[in-house]
């Protein structure tokens, strides 16, 4: 009997090490194309200068909503959304263009539970934040004020039924080693998600804002606060608006969005 369990023992610790000396032995794979890992973020050389290629600069994206804006629309500062209707948040900062890679690196994290992408996805924004706060030195900043301005970053929050089927909301996974880079609060709680949206694919501009009028609500934690909202990806505003409009109603001072990856306008 004794020797049964004995065998037992050695067998279950024999199958755990072997998993975890394979783990260890294998590289960690491209979270991008799945092939080998070549670089410290846990992504290919090639997936990695693809993503550094559509990164978002300040001079080439609208300095309100990110918009990337084309050679010939560069002559104005904001796009033509932007001029037509202020957006209700000051100002969006998005790390890269939602284009073949920095998509196949949401899709990672949101469809195939990949939670290290989400580090990867940080450090991106991480970047862009501190390149426009002037916090990163070696950059040239394009604000005269700290990062320490922002007292508060807020994930856009998932409707309950939707966190059920994914397990997880990815702007809080993105969010925690962001802000731990930038060592800033992050409010798990104060906005919710009251309506969970029909799909807004397909919608017009117009529709998208009338689909979301309502559907979010925030706590009085974000009274008198400098709030960041914070999402994997912004398309049309039309999410960040109706948030950051909870986030004021709420008596936010102001709001701000931050992202990995901007839509371009449609062609
Ligand atoms: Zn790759
Ligand atoms: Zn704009």
């Amino acid at each position: 009997m004794v020797n049964r369990k004995f065998e037992h023992l050695v067998r279950a610790y024999g199958a755990a090490f072997r998993r975890h000396s394979m783990e260890w032995l294998l590289p960690e794979r491209c979270h991008i194309c799945h092939g080998p890992s070549q670089t410290t973020q846990a992504l290919c050389k090639e997936c990695h200068l693809a993503l550094y290629n559509q990164r978002l600069t300040v001079l080439s994206s609208c300095a309100r909503c990110a918009l990337p804006l084309t050679a010939e629309a560069t002559s104005s500062v904001f796009c033509a959304w932007c001029i037509r209707q202020r957006p209700l948040f000051e100002r969006c900062i998005a790390a890269n263009v939602y284009a073949s890679h920095s998509a196949r690196l949401v899709n990672s994290l949101k469809h195939s539970m990949q939670l290290p992408a989400a580090r990867i996805i940080a450090d991106e924004m991480a970047r862009s934040i501190k390149t426009f706060y002037g916090a990163d030195p070696s950059r040239q900043s394009s604000a005269s004020i700290p990062i320490s301005h922002v007292d508060l970053v807020v994930p856009v929050p998932l409707h309950q039924r939707r966190l059920r089927q994914r397990g997880f909301n990815q702007a809080i996974e993105i969010g925690k080693p962001l802000c731990r880079q930038l060592s800033l609060p992050l409010a798990l709680n104060a906005c919710q998600r009251l309506r969970d949206a029909h799909s807004q694919q397909g919608l017009s501009r117009r529709q998208r804002a009338r689909n979301l009028r309502g559907a979010f609500t925030a706590t009085c934690e974000v009274t008198g606060k400098h709030v960041a909202l914070l999402d994997d990806v912004v398309t049309t505003t039309s999410t960040a608006n109706a948030a950051a409009q909870s986030l004021l109603d709420a008596g936010a001072i102001s709001c701000e969005v931050w992202c990995f990856a901007r839509t371009p306008a449609p062609d």
